[in-house]
């Protein structure tokens, strides 16, 4: 079964490809076809998930998945949030934007999670399954490691050591937000047969 992965970011295809294969035979994720740039306006992780999965859906009328995630951090209210991937010019810098507004927060009020959202619409174009899936951690005060992307330096993982970009791609990949989105999304294929 190819399902299209509402993203035009082929390091995420592979991911989830790589989440996906631990998990069952026969799934294989692709990239939609020319033409994928939805505006993301929603006001949430799900709202955003829905427009990008209807976006490629329009064009594909296959079945789709679509992810939305971000970092949400107690002390600022929630921020990033939904604007994890702008809020500021390149990682680094938002990396810093999220340091510095962090400066003075005692350990015990640096709780965070990482939000993943996903839409799952069908060939018909009706949406078949929508989830979320959430990895529990807080907000280091320097940022540590090489490996993952985005804010993965300066995330603790709960009741770990390590950021996780001191985490093994292996590693990441069993307790991330987008592990716990698609292990949920992947049952429901599974348990109601939509793949042979
Ligand atoms: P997207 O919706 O998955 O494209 O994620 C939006 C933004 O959230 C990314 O550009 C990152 O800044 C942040 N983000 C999402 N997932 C992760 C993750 O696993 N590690 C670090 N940052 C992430």
């Amino acid at each position: 079964m190819k399902i299209v992965l509402a993203s035009s970011n082929k390091h995420k295809v592979q991911e989830i490809n790589e989440i996906t294969k631990e998990f069952c035979e026969g799934i294989e994720f692709i990239l939609p076809p020319e033409g994928f740039d939805p505006i993301e306006d929603g006001m949430t992780f799900a709202e955003n998930s829905y427009i990008k999965a209807r976006a490629a859906w329009e064009i594909s009328k296959n079945w789709v998945l679509a992810d939305d995630s971000g970092l949400c951090i107690d002390a600022l209210n929630g921020n990033p949030g939904i604007y994890s991937a702008r809020y500021a010019e390149t990682p680094a810098l938002r990396i810093e934007r999220v340091l510095n507004e962090m400066k003075g927060v005692s350990a015990e009020k640096r709780g965070a999670h990482f939000t993943c959202a996903m839409t799952l619409i069908a060939p018909s174009g009706d949406v078949a399954y929508k989830t979320e899936g959430v990895c529990e951690g807080s907000i280091v005060e320097s940022a540590r490691g090489i490996n993952g992307f985005g804010y993965d330096p300066i995330f603790l993982v709960k009741g770990g050591t390590r950021t996780m970009a001191e985490l093994s791609e292996e590693e990441k990949n069993k307790v991330s937000h987008r592990f716990g989105a698609l292990k949920k999304v992947l049952e429901y294929i599974i348990n109601n047969k939509l793949y042979e």
